[in-house]
């Protein structure tokens, strides 16, 4: 085909030869507006010809592609269209062939003749037939040629052709057609972004080739080997995304340089109620090593639910006082906040460390008093809430922010922690805190390093010694009974239990917190002291009755979520939860961590008839696994990425080939690219850089910062 005017990437599609102003206005509604635009639209998957071994082993309906030798041809003229019929045949059976509105073929197809057909076999009259099929004369050497007139032929490749996502109103197969037109034109202006070293090292093809093996296929393999290269582009890019802002972070920004030593290391361990593990070791060593520099650090520490991260970052919080400076923990409810208190000051009875808490249930007097002794440095701890990210909260010199159970921070709140405390120094650079951010995995391994791409990820593996994997099992409401004589027996042994329900109030189908108090104190439960813990109660409250129950006084505590995170009683062995498929897997992890902290064999009875087949799959995960890395890898393989995701977590995800739910290996090789990559180029100015950094833009928009050279 000669074109008037050669075909570029922004040529119009109107402008296209052969595509005309209807078809041109349905491509435009699909935002195709120009050549570019139709080789970045994907196929959705390629259709696959089964080759049938043999004609009697094609299914009526199928659609195949099978081989024979023609046996006979006859032109047919009667009736409204003239059609080309031929019989074909192999050793095992007879196909009928028909083609209308063909009559050229008489003159290309004879008997004896060996052909390759491709289309819909269809049962007629005892016989398959096939109308219309695509076909290939196979020569004497075996090679094939393709029928290049044949009306429904838009590739020229007998095994995969691709469907693209269309409209109502204009085909897949005519989008494929406008493709094909401008595909090698295209294809000879995409410049790769990646050098050829640099590709043949990670085994990726070209640009221009990956959408070539898209649009037009000669193999599976061709289409694997596309998506490869596609999917670590959109990878890559994120990546090296990340980097550039993290290297923003680190150059322009400044942190309190901490002080170590054996001597230090040795006061602070000896406070500690009990020796580190080794997994908890080696995440301390990455946060010592992060905070003894001025590069402000920004660490996940993750482990699962009771892994126990709060001692880590009691370490750190630690090493700050040691280095005449404040710290800050930050927890997601005011429960959790209580609880830090109550734990970290009974670790530093005896020592002149000052410890404060401010949650929104303080005084207005309390409040006003602890911030001024905050921004004179009287306070070297300071524990609460969300309250810690008011306007007002300044302090003296904030040298670590840890910020707990991060799942329930958006990404903005971890920003404004940063920015709040951010100040300016007499140099160029910001004074900012180091950030410490502790997580009991609410989210994939995967999706932490995509999303949190700029934190750095250290990992407590296993839980602290001598603990039991908590007995989970399923029971239908049916035998709600049942499972109250069981709780019932555990309290007589002297043990605490928790309930929990999904809310507070009891609706018409479910009953609340309240109500299944109620019935427990005048049934099962009759002569045992039941209490109630939900958000809805005074804070004074809230602290009394987890006193009581934390002292074995109240022996059940019907609650809702709230206890979820974080909260710590030893002695509660057993936890019932009603209604358990109303509730998220991560939730129902996070539920029966509250569970198995002591060292007795602990249960979680779970009461649920499931009606979805969701609901199924994540009880049946919460029966059979016990890893909250696995059940959270779990928990995005059922709900996907786009729940994962929701409005708090990140926005949009600008994935369009990368599927994190499977690409885990190549996310890991592309964040490891994108790290030597900025290493190099760290302004990504080198030569070479240009059409990544135009790229980037597209992606990034002008967050990066980094300048447009077009
Ligand atoms: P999480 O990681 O869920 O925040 P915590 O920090 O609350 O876990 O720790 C869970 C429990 O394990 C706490 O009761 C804590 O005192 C205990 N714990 C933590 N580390 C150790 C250890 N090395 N040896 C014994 N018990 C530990
Ligand atoms: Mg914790």
């Amino acid at each position: 085909m000669t074109h008037a005017h050669p075909i570029q990437l922004t040529t119009q599609v109107a402008d296209i030869p052969g595509v005309n102003d209807r078809t041109a206005g349905l491509l435009r509604e699909l935002g195709l507006t120009n050549v570019g635009k139709l080789i970045a639209h994907l196929p959705m998957r390629h259709e696959r010809y089964e080759t049938a071994p043999a004609i009697s082993g094609i299914e009526p309906e199928s659609v195949v592609s099978v081989q024979g030798t023609i046996d006979a041809t006859r032109m047919v003229r009667a009736g409204r269209k003239p059609r080309f019929e031929a019989v074909m045949t192999d050793e095992s059976g007879r196909l009928d062939l028909v083609w209308f509105n063909a009559s050229y073929l008489a003159k290309k197809i004879h008997p004896g003749h060996q052909l390759r057909v491709q289309g819909k076999a269809k049962a007629r009259a005892g016989s398959i037939q096939m109308v219309n099929p695509r076909f290939w004369i196979i020569e004497q050497d075996g090679s094939e040629h393709v029928d290049t007139n044949t009306e429904t032929d838009a590739a020229d490749q007998p095994e995969l052709r691709p469907v693209y996502s269309a409209s109502e109103r204009i085909k897949s197969a005519q989008i494929a057609r406008v493709i094909e037109t401008v595909l090698d034109d295209a294809l000879a202006q995409i410049d790769d972004h990646l050098p050829e070293v640099w590709r043949d090292e990670r085994g990726l093809v070209p640009l221009a080739t990956a959408y070539r093996m898209m649009h037009k296929p000669a193999s599976e393999d061709e289409v694997g080997m596309a998506r490869r290269r596609l999917a670590y582009d959109e990878l890559f890019m994120l990546q090296v995304g990340v980097q550039i802002k993290r290297r923003y972070l680190r150059t322009t920004l400044v942190a309190p340089e901490l002080a170590w030593s054996d001597e230090i290391d040795r006061r602070i361990r000896a406070r500690l109620p009990f020796d580190l593990t080794t997994h908890q070791n080696a995440a301390l060593r990455d946060v010592v090593a992060d905070l003894t520099t001025t590069v402000p650090a920004n660490r996940l520490v993750q482990g699962d639910v009771g892994s126990g991260k709060t001692v880590v970052a009691l370490y750190a919080m630690l090493m700050a006082v040691a280095s005449g400076h404040q710290a800050a923990l930050m927890a997601p409810t005011s429960i959790l906040a209580e609880q830090h208190l109550s734990s970290i000051s009974s670790i530093l009875t005896s020592s002149d460390v000052r410890v404060e808490l401010l949650t929104g249930a303080v005084s207005t007097a309390e409040r006003e008093s602890i911030l001024l002794r905050l921004v004179n440095g009287e306070i070297d701890i300071l524990i609460g809430t969300h309250a810690l990210l008011t306007e007002d909260v300044r302090f003296k010199s904030l040298a670590l922010a840890v910020i707990d159970e991060q799942h329930r921070f958006g990404v903005e709140q971890r920003a404004s922690l940063r920015t709040g405390s951010t100040v300016d120094t007499d140099t160029s650079h910001k004074s900012t805190p180091h950030v410490l951010v502790m997580t009991a995995t609410p989210i994939p391994r995967t999706l932490t390093i995509s999303l949190l791409g700029d934190l750095d990820v250290s990992t407590i593996e296993g839980l602290p010694p001598g603990r039991k994997p908590v007995e989970t099992r399923v029971f239908p409401s049916t035998q709600r009974e049942r499972v109250y004589e069981k709780v019932r027996e555990r309290i007589d042994a002297g043990e605490l239990v928790y309930v929990v329900a999904p809310t507070i109030d009891s609706t018409d189908d479910m009953g609340g917190v309240r109500d299944i108090a109620k019935w427990l104190e005048n049934g099962p439960l009759h002569d045992v002291r039941v209490a109630v813990m939900h958000g809805q109660l005074k804070q004074a409250t809230r602290d009394a009755v987890m006193e009581r129950f934390r002292q074995g006084e109240i022996k059940c505590l019907v609650a809702t979520t709230v206890i979820e995170v974080g909260v710590d009683v030893p002695q509660a062995c057993v936890m019932v939860i009603e209604y358990g498929e109303r509730f998220g897997l991560s939730q129902l992890h996070q539920l029966r961590g509250r569970v198995g902290r002591g060292s007795a064999a602990s249960a979680c009875w779970l009461i649920a008839d499931p009606t979805t087949p969701e609901a199924h799959l994540r009880l049946d995960a919460i029966r059979t696994i016990s890893d909250g890395f696995a059940l959270a890898e779990k928990d995005f393989e059922i709900r996907g990425p786009g729940e994962m995701f929701g409005t708090r977590q990140s926005g949009k995800l600008p994935f369009r080939v990368a599927d994190l739910a499977k690409d885990h290996e190549l996310l890991r090789q592309a964040r490891r690219d994108a790290i030597i990559w900025v290493e190099h180029s760290p302004a990504l100015d080198k030569p070479g850089d240009a059409l990544l950094v135009r790229r980037l833009g597209k992606m990034w928009g002008d967050t990066l910062g980094l300048v447009d050279v077009g």
